[in-house]
């Protein structure tokens, strides 16, 4: 049986300042080794102030994933030497003494299974380092400490996944969950990493590490089930070891035996007090969490009869969700997540077309009024739709402007309809044959009015006619 267990790294980055002092969280804008001071340097003599909303932020994560949270919490030094760290030991949180860390034992469902968290923690992200030059030899190693510091929150499952397909499902609920509590935007570049630790058949877990996307996680997690099912029918045993993702081989490879906790000689970081979290913090977080994804899309589902899967689109997607809520009346909810999910999701599939899309509720309930009145046809609406994105003109407007009003006159339908039935002579036999083919006759018809004519008139139109 595979076992897959997860460490998830996730960036707080809607928080202003650092973890323990006042740089900026979002080093993202800075030059190289601009967004520093002597805490995040490590100076002698610089003290750490901890960022009180970075806790909140914290909790609240540990709450909406059904942690426990304890009364108070403590930071741990973990020592190690690395270029990226400067002060030669990462701020960062240990369960050695109870429960210390701002999350317990939690869970997220995934599917039919649930996956247990088995801790969060809070702690310093730490410097990046940069490698430049085109080959081994002239290879120069950068370090850019503007990320060092940044708060960073840790989430570890036990390892209840079965299949990498499991953590992609996975890995999609929380990121959506995290942006959803808008705590953290996933989407940035580094914004949110994970690594995964593999055991087969009992046997030894090898973690590995380095994986640069979650897309990559997931062909890692291939590769090592495969790598050590191989070993496995060889008989050869399986080293309890830490490997690397060689992105460009597409392979991991060994880079160190596993270091035991007790190799980082952690100890209590004294600079930094207890944090107490009383009862009452708690309760105010709770309080002012958002409505999380799987309860609206409960709500969509029950209250609009919206089809699961639309529900689901909408009430996962911060975006949608919002131009939805905006948008809908207790009468065309449906319609609207309808529209939603068929059209503006079309034109509006990124992050970036989300930023820059001028489209508003408002335009949306206007297209589905024009649509419900029989004022455009549903391919009008789209058409209108790709120009509003664009744009933000009014409805009113962009429809006359691209002379989109739906043709439901039937005279000047039946007059296309002849027109159609004197160049598709084989399609109307066809169409009189076999009826289901009649769709092509509507589509023709739509072509030439540029899909404007009412298609319910047309197709009762068109049957008419073949029956004469
Ligand atoms: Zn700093």
């Amino acid at each position: 049986m595979t076992k897959i267990g997860l460490e998830i790294h996730c960036q707080l980055t809607k928080l202003e300042s650092k973890l323990f002092c006042s740089c900026k969280a979002n080093y993202r804008e800075f030059e190289p080794n601009h967004n520093i001071c002597p805490v995040c340097m490590g100076l002698p003599g610089s003290l750490p102030r901890l960022n009180q909303k970075a806790v909140e932020s914290a909790t609240s994560i540990a709450l909406a994933l059904s942690c426990e949270t304890p009364e108070k919490i403590a930071f741990f030094r973990k020592n190690y030497f690395y270029p990226d760290l400067p002060k030669n030991f990462q701020i960062t949180q240990l369960n050695v003494y109870g429960d210390m860390s701002v999350g317990g034992e939690g869970y997220v469902s995934v599917e039919d299974k649930k996956i247990k968290i088995r801790r969060i923690q809070l702690e310093e992200d730490p410097g990046r380092i940069i490698y430049e030059g085109a080959s081994e030899r002239t290879k120069i190693t950068l370090v850019d400490y503007n990320r060092a510091g940044t708060p960073l929150v840790e989430i570890v499952t036990d390892p209840d996944f079965e299949s990498p397909r499991q953590v992609r499902v996975f890995l999609n609920i929380l990121s959506d969950l995290l942006e959803n509590l808008g705590v953290a935007e996933p989407g940035l570049e580094g914004a949110m990493r994970a690594d995964g630790n593999v055991s087969i058949k009992g046997g030894n877990k090898v973690e590995i590490k380095n994986i640069g996307s979650f897309h990559d996680l997931e062909k890692a997690l291939h590769f090592e089930i495969t790598r050590q099912q191989s070993l496995f029918e060889r008989d050869i045993e399986i080293l309890q070891e830490t490997r690397h993702w060689d992105d460009r081989r597409k392979i991991t490879v060994s880079s160190r035996s596993k270091e035991e906790d007790q190799d980082y000689r952690y100890f209590l970081e004294n600079d930094i007090p207890w944090v107490k979290i009383d009862q009452s913090t708690r309760d105010r977080l709770k309080e002012n969490m958002p409505e999380s994804i799987s309860s609206k899309k409960e709500r969509y589902v029950e209250k609009f009869d919206i089809a699961p899967q639309v529900a689901d689109i909408i009430a996962s997607d911060r975006y949608y969700s919002k131009l939805f809520e905006n948008a809908y009346s207790d009468n065309n909810a449906k319609d609207i997540a309808n529209l939603i999910t068929t059209d503006v999701i079309g034109f509006i599939d990124t992050k970036e077309k989300q930023e820059n899309s001028k489209i508003t509720s408002r335009h949306l309930s206007e297209l589905i009024d024009a649509i419900n009145s029989k004022t455009i046809t549903r391919n009008s609406a789209k058409i209108a739709l790709q120009e509003i994105v664009k744009s933000g003109k009014d409805t009113k407007d962009v429809l006359q402007e691209m002379d989109l009003g739906q043709v439901s006159d039937s005279s000047e339908i039946d007059t296309i309809i002849s027109q159609i039935f004197e160049e598709e002579k084989q399609a109307v036999i066809d169409a009189k044959e076999r009826p289901e083919t009649v769709n092509y006759l509507v589509g023709k018809v739509m072509q030439k009015t540029k899909g404007k004519a009412d298609p319910a008139k047309t197709l009762e139109l068109i049957k008419s006619k073949l029956n004469q």
